[in-house]
């Protein structure tokens, strides 16, 4: 018998497993890990006899933890595998300065109902979090699932987050939200696990996982558009650093007179290309632009709005040049809203790296557009609640 626990992350584990536990625990974790895999890629991933694997894999598909469905694998027949869809469900929920997007997805990774909705500006988390509450119930409803069928709930913030203290890391950033405790708050209203963590983070490990960065060891995701942020995955981990303020990229100085930044400090990257500062200038030939429409009209070849994001581009260029030369990631992968301009905004970004970096030519990290999208943050989100599942065996009942 076998049960599916969330691992309660203000305790650490700490006890005794036996050999076969632990072998159990390794190709639960390869698979949450990789997705689904043939029993000779989790032999190989996990270091296990290929008889070892087998046994384990075929326990755990009869006690319905694992599910196996036939497949090939370089023209021979394989046997694919996942965890079980059966075993509960997760939540991702992304909140950006304007929208939120919400999904519900099985364990095995498979997004069962997605929704998503723009917020006022200047958004608060109490109005938000009730909103979390209803979506949840029409989203669980759609699929004919009850909160019980709820293992964890994943949440991605805008802003640099403090896992000690559970709130945002630096006050100011995102004031409707400042000082609230969102991950307790969330638990003691649905009675599930809650799990709070940078957008930006989760979004590295959603490409990490699934997009534009997976296999990597070492990368860096950079987030482009109201505001500018990155995740740093570092030996195959995404890297929050000492008090979850990592990556803050948006808030390094590129010009020391340069404009004032939301953070109070001036010249910052993100003062200069994030959002708002593309927008500024304009606005006054064009009111009511938005980001999208920037992007929308440089594609179609508006001179200015190229020229805008040619130049965003360069300032995260030099931005980005310093990052590589202190952490030598092997691929950069570029999101958010600027990013769907492609080349327009990479060439220049990319061209900057080149002429700023250390690393010789063939030592420079490729440069590329994400896979996720807009999505890149709840389905990270997502992986990062499915990785502190743990399935546990219940001697007691055998
Ligand atoms: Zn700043």
């Amino acid at each position: 018998m076998y049960r599916v626990l969330v691992a309660d992350h203000r305790r650490t584990p700490g006890s005794q497993t036996s050999l076969r536990e632990a072998n159990r625990g390794r190709i639960v974790d390869t698979i949450k890990k990789h997705g689904g895999l043939t029993q000779v890629e989790l032999a190989g991933l996990t270091g296990l006899s290929p008889a070892t694997v087998s046994n384990i894999v075929k326990e755990l598909s009869t006690a319905g933890v694992l599910h196996t469905t036939p497949s090939t694998r370089s023209g021979r027949r394989a046997q694919n595998v996942t965890l079980a869809h059966a075993l509960g469900l997760v939540v991702g929920v992304h909140f950006s300065t304007r929208h939120m997007r919400m999904a519900l997805s099985d364990v095995a990774g498979t997004v069962v109902s997605e929704t998503h909705m723009p917020l006022a500006k200047d958004h608060r988390a109490d109005n938000e979090l009730d909103r979390v509450m209803l979506l949840l119930a029409d989203m669980l409803e759609s699929v004919d699932g009850a909160m019980s069928d709820v293992l964890a709930i994943g949440i991605a913030l805008p802003a640099p987050y403090d896992q000690s203290t559970g709130t945002i890391a630096r006050s100011g950033l995102m004031r409707g939200w400042d000082g609230v405790e969102v991950a307790e708050v969330m638990e003691r209203r649905l009675g599930r696990p809650v799990y709070v963590d940078n957008a930006a983070n989760l979004a590295a490990l959603g490409e990490l996982r699934m997009g534009a960065a997976r296999g990597k060891e070492n990368a860096v995701y950079i987030d482009v558009g109201d505001g500018i942020g990155a995740g740093l995955i570092l030996g195959g981990r995404v890297y929050t650093g000492h008090s979850g303020i990592a990556g803050e990229l948006g808030h390094t100085i590129i010009r020391e007179d340069g404009p004032l930044c939301r953070c109070g400090n001036r010249g910052c990257l993100e003062a200069i290309a994030g959002g708002p500062a593309i927008l500024e200038p304009l606005r006054s030939a064009r009111s009511g632009l938005k980001l999208q429409d920037v992007v929308i009209h440089a594609m179609s070849g508006d001179s200015a709005c190229i020229r805008a994001i040619a130049k965003a581009g360069e300032a995260i260029g030099i931005a980005t040049a310093n990052l590589c030369n202190v952490l030598d990631p092997e691929r950069v992968v570029v999101g958010g809203e600027l990013a769907r301009a492609g080349e327009l905004l990479l060439g220049p970004l990319r061209r900057e790296v080149e002429r700023s970096i250390v690393a010789g030519f063939d030592a420079i990290p490729d440069i590329v557009q994400d896979q996720l999208g807009a999505r890149a943050s709840t389905l990270g989100a997502i992986a990062y609640v499915v990785d502190r599942v743990s399935i546990q065996r219940e001697e007691s009942l055998e």
